[in-house]
């Protein structure tokens, strides 16, 4: 018999999809996975303000139903080692948006890394990270608030697809043969070796997802940044693949950089997206040069993945950066740290990013007053300094509070907002 521990609220009703659009009921069930470390802690605190923010902006109109799915080392406490359970990962499909804390992989738990199998078992391709200033939050910049970008990741392929060769193992020797020797490829000896996918397939429906996001969100560019000057098959192609699917798919709706120069005199039409792209290195210094020059930005999974806490860390760091990983439909929005072990049940972190990644989340299912509430909560609590211990030691005469009791302030200032 399989175990099973999972319990849908029966007065909650699934979201479903309709001519390839989300329909969101009332009472829809959304599922949860707490996380490991200071999972439990972040997530506890973010339920609180997440179902205080709806009851506020709905009353009784409008709830969440939660569904708790397991997943790391409390699905392993309950199915027996199992730490992703096929019947999380069947939930996490029928419930269509879900939201989890922060995972640790087992070491010797046959995993690579847990994340990177979620994404990959539920083929949710596109890792989106908004990084935004949010005013008071300490950052090292001298304008944080010039940064406002939503950076789309790709989360499937690249050197993440897990084709690698120890040095020295039979398989390196056999690939190192048939490189030097039928392919002319010439590398030191013993090299361990890794190979790097990246597809017309898997690059396209990326950016199709980052220029649809812009679209919709009346963003301003998309810049396809990629290290084509040297990785020309791969990196080079995600570029020349992303600006087919912009001028084939999209072509009433966006520019590149080169016509708006040409074409239109420098001067952005306001119904047109500008599709730029940029190298990855020169990418780094420029979202610290000039970062308001950058809205949307599409990338390949590594770039992506050093470019998105490069940034977040702009405007205070992966404690409040939130995250989501999508694929066609199904949503899992995430924590964007880790578990940080050494906080664990401490009730001291900073909730930032679970927070914001609900608020994402609330905006994906278009309940945006419940959103706007939390983020207007956010600014007047940090307005009064009222903050965790990261952003405390970073500040003045600020009044250091528990997770719990963040989520506390936050909550009060959401009911006072009510009363206004
Ligand atoms: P980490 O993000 O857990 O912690 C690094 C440091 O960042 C912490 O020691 C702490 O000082 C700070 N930090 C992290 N989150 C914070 C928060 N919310 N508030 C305040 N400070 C915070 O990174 P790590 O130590 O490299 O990884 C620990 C574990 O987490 C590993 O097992 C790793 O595999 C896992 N991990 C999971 C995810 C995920 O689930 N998405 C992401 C990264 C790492």
């Amino acid at each position: 018999m399989p175990i099973t521990h999972l319990k849908f609220p029966e007065s909650g009703a699934k979201i479903t999809i309709q001519n390839n659009q989300l329909v969101i009921p009332n009472n829809p069930i959304l599922g949860y996975i707490q996380g490991d470390g200071i999972g439990p802690d972040i997530m506890q605190a973010c339920l609180r303000v997440w179902d205080a923010a709806v009851l506020q902006a709905y009353q009784d109109k409008r709830k969440i139903h939660w569904a708790e799915l397991f997943m790391g080392e409390k699905a392993a406490e309950k199915y027996q080692g199992n730490i992703f359970p096929d019947e999380t990962r069947q939930a996490l499909q029928d419930l269509i948006v879900s939201i989890k804390g922060p995972l640790t992989t087992p070491i010797g738990g046959g995993f690579r890394s847990l994340n990177v199998t979620l994404r990959q078992t539920l083929d949710l391709y596109a890792c989106v990270r908004p990084v935004r200033y949010y005013s008071g939050v300490p950052s090292p910049l001298r304008h944080p608030e010039l940064v406002d970008v939503v950076i789309f990741r790709e989360n499937t392929e690249d050197v993440y697809a897990g084709i690698e060769y120890q040095s020295g193992s039979a398989e390196m020797r056999k690939v190192e043969k048939f490189l030097k020797e039928e392919m002319g490829a010439t590398f030191f000896e013993n090299s361990g070796i890794g190979v790097k996918p990246i597809s017309p397939f898997g690059s396209k429906r990326l950016v199709r997802k980052a220029i649809k996001y812009a679209i919709d969100n009346n963003r301003k560019s998309v810049t396809l940044v990629h290290k084509g000057n040297i990785m020309k098959y791969t990196e080079g192609a995600f570029c020349h693949w992303g600006y087919e699917v912009a001028r084939e798919e999209f072509g009433d709706d966006t520019i590149t950089e080169d016509q708006l120069h040409r074409k239109y005199n420098g001067k952005q039409p306001e119904s047109k997206i500008v599709i730029k792209d940029r190298i990855a290195d020169i990418m780094f210094q420029l979202m610290l040069l000039r970062p308001n020059e950058f809205d949307v930005i599409a990338t390949t999974n590594l770039n992506g993945d050093y470019l998105s806490d490069a940034i977040a860390a702009e405007v205070g760091g992966i404690g409040i950066a939130p995250g989501a990983n999508i694929g066609d439909y199904i949503a899992v929005f995430e924590a964007t740290h880790g578990t940080a072990p050494k906080y664990a049940n401490l009730d001291k972190v900073n909730p930032g990013s679970l927070l914001f990644s609900g608020v994402n989340m609330l905006e994906h299912i278009g309940w945006n007053e419940a959103a706007n509430l939390i983020t207007t909560a956010y600014l007047l609590a940090i307005d009064k300094k009222i903050v965790t211990y990261d952003f405390a030691r970073q500040m003045e005469n600020a009044t250091e509070v528990s997770t719990s009791g963040f989520a506390d302030a936050l909550i009060s200032q959401i009911e006072e907002m009510g009363h206004g």
